[in-house]
């Protein structure tokens, strides 16, 4: 008994330092992209021609946009004509799907503020019941690990639950096949007032690599990434609920 007293003592606390520390993130992360003001339709044509996601570029009205909805973070089309650079910009979490449009020329970045009052009165008690429709799983490993030590949303008061009777929102991963449609209305529909739809990874906003996604409603909370880093849905679901705010 005293031995594994010592053991935890001299291991210490295992809770990494973000937030309000920055998060450690791996030299290849790949945040929020920016993309050269000159970039034109041809640079876009070629970009297209690598990408693996119908539509995650595209040119309108005289520029050269990125859907971050869309998006897998591959980096393929920075390796194309230099014109995309991805940042280590990490908190990509929006609350309109517009949001999620990376235009030519954009530099400044600040993520959203939440002004849902709703949403603002979970502070300290978001219930999640994870929803996984038909995506590839790996969604859903990365926001496991938030419930692990290393990372303990639950000191937010952030958790999944396993009943909807319990949950705030759903956190929808995979684009939702169809054999999962009927589960997550009847899981929505068991949830009381209020609820949000919370989707998670580019299947769930957008389809990502399918070719549509099959949102029933529109989301509360827009989570981009393939998968979406554990620090980018941390985040998000903080400023989602205005959990650990100040700190
Ligand atoms: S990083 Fe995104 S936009 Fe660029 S090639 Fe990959 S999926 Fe397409
Ligand atoms: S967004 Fe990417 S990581 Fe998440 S379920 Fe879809 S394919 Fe898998």
């Amino acid at each position: 008994m005293l031995k594994a007293l010592v053991a935890r003592f001299k291991e210490g606390c295992g809770t990494g330092a973000f937030p309000p520390a920055a998060p450690k993130l791996p030299p290849d992360f790949k945040g929020r992209p920016e993309i050269a003001a000159d970039t034109t339709e041809e640079d876009v044509k070629a970009m297209r021609a690598v990408c693996p996601v119908a539509d995650a570029l595209f040119f309108r009205d005289g520029k050269a946009s990125l859907d971050m909805g869309r998006c897998i973070f591959c980096g393929r089309c920075a390796e194309v004509c230099g014109k995309v650079r991805f940042t280590g910009e990490y908190r990509l979490g929006v609350f309109r799907r517009e949001d999620l449009i990376v235009k030519a020329g954009e530099k400044e970045y600040a993520p959203p503020v939440q002004t849902d009052g709703e949403a603002l009165a979970l502070e300290g008690s978001l219930h999640l019941r994870e929803v996984s429709a038909g995506g590839c799983a790996a969604c859903e490993l990365d926001a496991n690990v938030l419930g692990t030590p290393a990372w303990d949303m639950a000191r937010f008061g952030i958790r999944f639950t396993a009943s909807p009777r319990h949950a705030d929102a759903v956190y929808l991963t995979g684009p939702v096949s169809a054999n999962m449609q009927l589960a997550l209305e009847k899981t929505y529909a068991a949830m009381p007032e209020p609820k949000f739809l919370i989707a998670a990874g580019a299947c769930a906003v957008s389809g990502g690599l399918y070719k549509h996604g099959n949102l029933p409603r529109t989301p509360s909370l827009y989570i981009p990434g393939c998968p979406p880093h554990p620090a980018t849905v941390l985040e998000a679901l903080l400023r989602f609920c205005g959990a650990g705010r100040g700190k």
